[in-house]
């Protein structure tokens, strides 16, 4: 089978293609993890196309978008043809959507697999804290993690299910009335800007991506349990 050699105007193309969809998607380098700045043009750190089936070994998928990933220069230059994508298959990453009183928290910690990211916990001082955390599971390989936010809309869902590479979004669909008769029952502080919150959701609430509501941690926690490796045999 005679494959177009990449080079050219068509590795260009690539590259652009490449650089566009990383940015869109918030992707870090798939080599290292790494967060890539898409605004580089050229040197060490900027973007570049990585075959995620190489390209010695699979000339066939030389131009087939879907082998490819953006990795940092360097660390394509580096890895040459040894890399191999990390076994994802452990990887288990649910974010939980749903309005103030929704009771999404208390969803989160009826489990103990996954650790919990939620945007209400005291601990994020701004957004840009949360965002970064929500990167660094979608490095992770292995992450198993569960985060919390409102998400009323498919676009902010979208988001955060790409900043985060999560595997799972699920809404947490509890009547607007039961929400706020929750939230007046925590006697808490911020009240005022939880029923805020509900009123808010309810508004701009879309249902475009027909998010799927939350099925239950048995049927996900089974569905996504690590499959065992096939034993090596040796003769
Ligand atoms: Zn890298």
């Amino acid at each position: 089978m005679q494959v177009r050699p990449w080079s050219g105007r068509a590795a260009q193309d690539a590259l652009r293609w490449i650089r566009a969809k990383g940015r869109r998607e918030h992707l870090p380098c798939c080599i290292c993890g790494e967060p890539l700045d898409y605004s580089l043009r050229g040197g060490d750190w900027s973007c570049s196309v990585q075959h995620i089936k190489p390209r010695s070994k699979f000339p066939e998928l030389t131009w087939d978008r879907a082998n490819w990933a953006p990795s940092h220069l360097r660390c394509n230059k580096r890895a040459g043809d040894r890399w191999q994508p990390p076994d994802e298959r452990s990887r288990l990453v649910v974010i939980l959507c749903g309005p103030p009183g929704a009771g999404k928290t208390t969803i989160a910690r009826q489990q103990d697999q996954l650790d919990i990211l939620d945007w209400d916990d005291p601990q994020w001082t701004s957004r840009a804290q949360f965002t970064k955390a929500m990167r660094g599971i979608a490095a992770n390989p292995h992450a198993r993690a569960v985060i919390i936010r409102s998400g009323a809309t498919t676009t902010a869902r979208v988001r955060a299910r790409r900043t985060a590479r999560a595997t799972h979004t699920f809404l947490v669909t509890t009547p607007e009335a039961v929400c706020r008769q929750r939230v007046i029952q925590r006697h808490r502080g911020d009240e005022k800007q939880s029923l805020q919150g509900i009123t808010g959701y309810f508004l701009a609430f879309d249902h475009n991506d027909n998010a799927p509501e939350f099925p239950g941690w048995n049927t996900i926690l089974e569905i996504n349990k690590p499959k065992p490796i096939a034993p090596i045999i040796t003769y």
